[in-house]
């Protein structure tokens, strides 16, 4: 198993490279930009509950087999199937409530 690096905010549809320090992630992958989850989102995500930074794979194989070439980031696209005006009201119900407590 290895985390699924997805390749677009799933918002917006930004592009997030393998290595962007702008990409979060959810406990299920869910990717997004930060603008969007800092400014839209509130921390939430649209499909669960809180973000953290995404990791950055290295691009050098440092260790046998694990490294960005090896282990390629997903060129799968991803969009959102809520409405924007549902993701709001999913934020808003639950961007108050600590992410240990949600
Ligand atoms: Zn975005
Ligand atoms: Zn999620």
């Amino acid at each position: 198993m290895t985390l699924e690096l997805r390749p677009n905010c799933e918002y917006c549809g930004k592009d997030l490279e393998p290595a962007s320090t702008e990409a979060r992630i959810c406990t299920y992958e869910c990717t997004f930009c930060a603008d969007c989850v800092d400014h839209i989102l509130y921390n939430v995500c649209p499909n669960c509950g809180g973000f953290v930074p995404r990791p950055i794979r290295p691009s050098k194989e440092w260790r046998p087999g694990l490294s960005l070439s090896t282990r390629r980031a997903s060129i799968k696209r991803i969009h959102l199937s809520y409405s924007h005006d549902d993701i709001t009201a999913h934020s808003r119900r639950i961007k108050d409530i600590p992410p240990a407590e949600r």
